[in-house]
């Protein structure tokens, strides 16, 4: 009988993103000691000591030249094998851009119910696995049950917390018997995002800007803040459409999704496209000259005023603070 959970983790060259660490974690409190970690990739068997320590059981590495790129269809196939030979109950996915493209198509190649997005996942009354994702742009959390005997779940980075277990993870032999001229896709190049310091789907602390902003120029102010902080930037939309900012920093439903201990809203309306991508934040923080603002709806803590004015003042009082310590 099925049980257990896999957990299919990205990692490059080593090094393993947190959430996979935060996955595991939460794979281990669910299902004790019949936890699996699958990763990919080049360096893949060097996580094994860090796989274990945060709850890792059991580790499939998949290495190899099948393996260099990733593949939507060639990694989908190679996970499906990997769940013949393991059996679990449940699959965890990271929902990251990576995590979102292999999760459905593993899924729809298992039969399997999908919940995307999860910021829970728990065991039922009935032993079974349940989870909560947000739905309407995270204006409402619902409660999902997945009826299919196997249930593929991918799992909001920055929600669960790690937990260390310092066991040994075995590591389990399993040769999908794959070559990459078998895939029908593959990335054959990745270029790192220029300008983004910090991962902002992992990042603790995100100061963001928006339209209030007014030139590209002015984002030296909230950079400031930024870096007495030790925080990640971002931005609304329509500054990274304007080209003020990269790409890379737009936030919301069609940006990125993000979910830090503090997110500071520096002259952004708070439109509900917005609010999609920071409701899991655990405290906002608006600056915005209009009282009227919807973004003090969703703030915790709110200050009206000229963010020319409150942002430096703020980034001094940082310093102030950090210097006493
Ligand atoms: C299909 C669709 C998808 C979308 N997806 C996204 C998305 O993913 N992410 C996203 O962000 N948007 C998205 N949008 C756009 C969204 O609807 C809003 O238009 C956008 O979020 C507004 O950006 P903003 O808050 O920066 O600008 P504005 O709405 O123009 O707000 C600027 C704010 O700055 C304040 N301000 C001005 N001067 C100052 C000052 N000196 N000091 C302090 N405050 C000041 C103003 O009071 C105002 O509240 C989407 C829209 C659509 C239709």
């Amino acid at each position: 009988m099925a049980s257990g959970i896999l957990v299919v983790i990205n990692q490059e060259g080593g090094r393993v993103r947190r959430v996979g660490f935060e996955m595991l974690s939460l794979a281990q409190k669910l299902a004790p000691g019949q936890v699996t970690a699958l990763t990919f990739g080049d360096g893949a068997e060097q996580s094994k000591d860090s796989l274990g320590q945060y709850g890792a059981d059991q580790v499939v590495f998949l290495s190899g030249s099948a393996y260099h790129h990733y593949s939507s269809d060639g990694f989908a196939d190679a996970v499906v094998k990997v769940v013949e030979g393991v059996d679990p109950e449940s699959l965890f996915f990271p929902a990251t851009a990576w995590g979102k493209d292999l999760a459905p198509r593993v899924a729809g190649l298992l039969g399997a119910g999908l919940a995307s997005d999860c910021t829970e996942v728990y065991r039922r009354d009935d032993g079974r696995l349940g989870a909560v994702r947000p739905i309407y742009a995270g204006k409402a959390f619902a409660r999902v049950a997945i009826d299919s005997p196997r249930q593929v779940y991918s799992i909001r980075p920055n929600i669960q917390p790690v937990a260390e277990t310092q066991r040994a993870a075995a590591v389990l032999a399993i040769d999908p018997g794959l070559d990459a001229s078998q895939f029908q896709a593959r990335v054959v190049a990745v270029k790192e995002s220029q300008g983004e310091q910090l991962e902002l789907t992992e990042a603790d602390i995100i100061v963001s800007g928006g339209r209030g902003v007014k030139a590209p120029e002015n984002f030296k102010v909230l950079e400031d803040l930024a870096s007495a902080l030790g925080a990640a930037m971002g931005s609304s939309r329509p500054v990274a459409d304007e080209g003020w900012v990269p790409h890379s920093y737009h936030i919301g439903q069609t940006g990125k999704v993000v979910s830090p201990t503090v997110y500071f809203a520096v002259g952004i309306s708070g439109a509900i496209q917005h609010l999609a991508g920071i409701s899991g934040s655990k405290y906002i923080v608006a600056i915005n000259s209009d009282p009227d603002a919807p973004i003090f709806k969703a703030a915790n803590y709110g200050i009206v005023g000229d963010l020319f004015k409150v942002v430096p003042a703020l980034a001094e009082e940082v310093r102030h603070i950090k210097q006493d310590a």
